[in-house]
Order: C-alpha cells, then structure tokens, then sequence
C-alpha cells in the first residue's frame, strides 16, 4: 500500500498546509489513512472560460479550489470523493490540448493539464487511486454521469430549436441531461435526475422527450419511488428570464479574486516513485 510508503508525519505536515491554505474556506481533510498523493494546476473549464485551479489528489478524495494568492491561499474548496469518479481522456482540439474528463454522477467538467506528460502524470495517479479504493471496498464504480456542460460561448444560437440567438434578454440555459445550451422555450421543463439532485432540473425538450419514453418501458427492474415523478414541472420562472440560482454555476463568480494568470502548473508527487514525477515545482 501506499500509505506505508510515505513518511506519515511529512503526509500530516502537508495536509495540515492544504488545510491551512483553505482556511476557513475549506473543510477538515486530515483522515486516519488519507495520504495526499499529489498536488498541481489545472485548467478547469467553466461555464465561462478555462479557469486555473489548484488541484489536490488524496488517496480517497479530489479536492480543488480557486488560487486566491498562489501557494499561501485558496477558497472555493470542492471535495470529489474519488470513489464516485470516471476519467475519461480527451482529443486535443485547438487550444484545448492535454485534456480529460472527471466525471460524477452529479458534477462532470473537463480539466486540461500544461503538457501531455503531465496529463499522462495525473490521469495515471487518478486511476489508480480509484483502482485500489474500488478493489478495498469491493465497490463497483457508478455507470451514470452528469452531463458535461458545453460552455456559453460555443454556442450562440440555441442547440435546440438552432434559431433563438442568445442575448442579454434570451438568457442561455443548460440542459442538465445533455449539457446542451439552449434557450429557454426550449428548456421550459423539468426532470428527476436521480444522482444530480432530488429536485426536478431543467432539462431540453428533446431529452425530455427521451426521458419520458424511458419512464414509460416497462422497467427491468422495480421502480423505486423517487424516480417517478408523475408529471413534468412547469417553468415557475415566468418572468421568461432565468433565476440565476438556477444555471448559475457559483464557482465561476471569481474573476476577481483570481487575479494571478501566471502559476507553476504542474503536478508535485509526493509518493516518491521513480519515474519522472516529483518535479520540483518551482517558484515565481
Ligand atoms: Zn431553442
Ligand atoms: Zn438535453
């Protein structure tokens, strides 16, 4: 095991550090057994735009955060148990190069690493992370993911209806189904996602469509009661703008805060394995 092999007081000192940095932003993180396997800077794309996050890779759980002073601080504290995740690699495509895929049942968004041998660093030490965590708890890994969202500035007309052209007044909604963008008449109802919430989520027509039909096939197995709602939730919004509450993505309001654009990315293992990870990082 891992754990045996990392100096457990320099494993204490360094999740203490993370702790600290998080402040009261963040949530306890020292845990009997919870070895901080590596940590780094991603780019994580948001609804917005790519957005530099500082990554902490433990043996059970993904913690991330917003770089408020890099190195010293940072708020925004995500914790991903590592259980529940899915990597998924991606094509590099334009500027968006080294990226992959975290995915859970209820949050997927694409992270994309500085060089594909960092890329290749993390995603390894992500997989087998969640290898021996599945293997000890005898687990089998979730089969369904939340969408991953297409950002608002790929899209400027609807992906639906491809007429209604986004404005400050034809708001962009996400389909929490598909992750389209599309506009609101065509995201006018809601469905039960089990996984994503136990609220019924705006959703496109077409997968409401599709959703529908797949509650009305005779199910294989006995449905349960949380998964039936009996009829579509109408849009409560009226006012034909979006509740901000809803599509809002409170993570992304930190344009402020992150001023710095240059940081080390990197990923910094601490298991001490030979292979060329463990590159100091060095500072600015
Ligand atoms: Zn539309
Ligand atoms: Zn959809």
């Amino acid at each position: 095991m891992v754990d045996r092999l990392v100096n457990s007081e320099a494993n204490s000192r360094r999740i203490a550090m993370v702790e600290n940095c998080f402040g009261s932003s963040g949530q306890p993180l020292a845990e009997q057994g919870r070895v901080l396997v590596g940590e780094g800077v991603l780019t994580k794309m948001c609804r917005k735009k790519p957005k530099s996050r500082q990554f902490f890779l433990f043996n059970d759980i993904l913690v991330y955060g917003n770089i408020v002073i890099n190195k010293k601080k940072y708020n925004k504290q995500h914790v991903i148990p590592l259980e529940e995740v899915k990597l998924e690699s991606l094509k590099d495509e334009g500027y968006n190069r080294n990226g992959w895929l975290i995915r859970t049942a209820s949050k997927s968004f694409a992270v994309y690493a500085a060089t594909a041998t960092e890329k290749e660093e993390w995603m390894a030490h992500i997989e087998k992370c969640i290898e021996d965590l599945l293997r000890k708890s005898g687990k089998q890994p979730p089969s369904e993911h939340a969408a991953v969202w297409v950002p608002d500035n790929e899209a400027s007309i609807c992906m639906h209806c491809k007429k209604t052209q986004f404005t400050v007044l034809n708001r962009r909604h996400h389909c929490r189904k598909c992750g389209s963008v599309v506009c609101g008449p065509c995201s006018s109802k809601k469905f039960l996602l089990r996984g994503q919430s136990d609220k019924p989520l705006r959703v496109c027509l077409q997968c409401f469509d599709e959703l529908s039909k797949e509650r009305v096939r005779p199910p294989n197995q006995p449905q349960t009661l949380t998964n039936s709602p009996s009829k579509p939730v109408p849009d409560t919004a009226g006012s034909g703008g979006d509740s901000s509450a809803d599509d809002d993505d409170s993570e992304d309001d930190d344009e402020r805060v992150n001023t710095e654009e240059k940081h080390d990315e990197g990923f910094t293992s601490y298991n001490g394995v030979k292979n060329g990870f463990g590159k100091k990082v060095t500072t600015v």
